[in-house]
């Protein structure tokens, strides 16, 4: 067998795969039921953007871009500077989208999305960053889900950035954040789950870390703190929302 028929087989082989998979879950718009598309236009224009960002420890201050405020900055000054939302978990259809994004794996949920980071901080003031940086998946979660949900929005963004993927690496497999209720419990959860692989392209860099949601904030604490430890000049974070 030749390599162009075996090419070809495939070829038809994955079309017809995606003609069931249209014919059984076809795409329409999570908000209208508009066919062929996850978000429709109209739909998309209604997701709301925050615009008064705070601090993201004590979430009483307003504070430019969601830096931390002076108050709390003595607590995390080893972890990130900031994080910026972009929406509210409690819109329905946000929280819909988030859901079938990463649990029913509907990967090119993953544009609207992007789009709706783009959007929220086009008029902010956020540092420029070197770097981008996705919150890293263990492979075996990985795996699970076929990719790395933070990594899809992170280059769907588009800033023009460099979207490093193999530097902040999850070395531990751990309890997803969101069933652990106790707060010590989480932090203890993510010890030693990250490592930085290269430290070299880290040191004094700004650096704009991005996950999908942020639910306790203990993942975006202990990423930005293991950036931090390698020599980062500093860490944003932006999400999509806060759960
Ligand atoms: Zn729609
Ligand atoms: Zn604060």
């Amino acid at each position: 067998m030749t390599t162009s028929f075996l090419h070809k087989t495939k070829l038809v082989l994955s079309t017809i795969q995606q003609a069931v998979l249209d014919g059984l879950f076809p795409i329409c718009c999570l908000g209208c039921g508009k066919f062929d598309e996850w978000i429709c236009a109209n739909c998309h224009s209604t997701l709301p953007i925050i615009t008064d960002q705070h601090c993201p420890v004590c979430k009483k201050h307003i504070t430019s871009n969601g830096i931390v405020c002076p108050q709390c900055h003595k607590t995390t000054r080893k972890s990130f500077d900031g994080v910026f939302v972009a929406s509210y978990y409690h819109d329905k259809l946000l929280k819909k989208a988030i859901h079938y994004y990463k649990y029913r794996f509907v990967e090119d949920l993953s544009e609207p999305l992007a789009l709706l980071l783009a959007q929220s901080i086009q008029n902010s003031t956020l540092v420029t960053p070197d770097i981008i940086i996705p919150v890293p998946l263990h492979k075996r979660r990985y795996r699970w889900r076929g990719f790395n949900q933070a990594s899809k929005l992170a280059k769907k963004l588009d800033l023009q950035i460099s979207v490093i993927t193999d530097i902040l690496i999850r070395v531990r497999y751990t309890v997803p954040q969101v069933k652990m209720k106790n707060k010590n419990k989480r932090q203890e959860n993510l010890n030693n789950a990250f490592i930085v692989k290269d430290a070299s392209q880290i040191v004094g860099k700004n650096i704009l870390l991005i996950d999908d949601v942020m639910t306790t904030g203990a993942t975006l604490t202990e990423c930005a703190r293991v950036l931090k430890v390698a020599g980062a000049k500093t860490v944003h974070c932006l999400v999509l929302a806060r759960e």
